[in-house]
């Protein structure tokens, strides 16, 4: 496992709580939009700083008390098979975990669950997915090809497993349409909470991306207040 950031306060990041954000390199997807290439692409990975495990858990010891809990995400944290070991340190001090994912892989997914390793679940939904031209969709939107089983299995794993979720999805113009929205929101319903998030244009790994302006306020409020119905709770941010 490559450890490629610690952001060493949030208040936002994880609801609720005051916490740190750990940052592991590595994801199995390529989204075009994505602004972390210092954690996606192997060569740019290989050029950026890489933070020690021990200096980890380090900082985390001097932090019992003060903070509540660790935001876990990437890249996708569930490409390293050794992501378990790390999770049961960090809750062996003490600290609330939020994994954030891109939702591929349901088995580590359900066995972090099962083992009482995770308190929250953040859950990147990209695309619509039931249909085969959903297909074409997520992989457009996703820059690889994906089992949209991993998907849906990851959602139904979420949703029955008693600890506290978010589903969310960042809305990229050029790539999603109001219509797209509707549909995922429809699929993923009944669920506790949907959040929309604004495209940052930012280093983005396309450079397309980079002078392309964000859907409006207004136009994600628009879809918001048509789709809130279908959950708990439904923002956008
Ligand atoms: S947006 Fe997330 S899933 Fe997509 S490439 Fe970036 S880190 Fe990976």
């Amino acid at each position: 496992m490559k450890i490629g950031g610690i952001q060493k306060l949030t208040l936002i990041d994880y609801p609720g709580f005051t916490a740190c954000i750990v940052f592991l390199s590595g994801c199995n997807f390529r989204c075009p939009w994505c602004h972390s290439p210092e954690l996606v692409i192997p060569e740019v990975i290989s050029d950026h700083p890489e933070i020690s495990e021990k200096e980890i858990l380090s900082f985390l010891d001097k932090r019992k008390g003060l903070l509540d809990g660790v935001v876990i995400c990437g890249g996708e944290p569930t490409v390293n098979r050794d992501l378990p070991q790390l999770l049961k340190k960090i809750k062996d001090i003490g600290f609330k975990i939020k994994l954030d994912t891109n939702g591929s892989n349901p088995a580590m997914l359900g066995d972090l669950i099962s083992r009482k390793l995770i308190d929250y679940i953040a859950m990147d939904i990209k695309a619509p997915f039931s249909s085969l031209k959903d297909i074409q969709k997520y992989t457009k939107i996703v820059g690889v090809k994906i089992k949209l089983k991993e998907i849906k299995d990851s959602i139904k794993i979420i949703k029955v497993s008693g600890i506290d979720y978010e589903f969310r999805t960042t809305v990229i113009p050029s790539l999603h349409t109001k219509e797209d929205i509707k549909t995922i929101a429809k699929m993923i319903s009944p669920a506790k909470k949907y959040f929309i998030q604004r495209f940052r244009p930012n280093k983005n790994i396309n450079s397309y991306f980079h002078n392309l302006s964000p859907y409006s306020e207004n136009f994600m409020d628009d879809i918001v207040k048509e789709i809130k119905v279908f959950f708990d709770t439904c923002e956008s941010r």
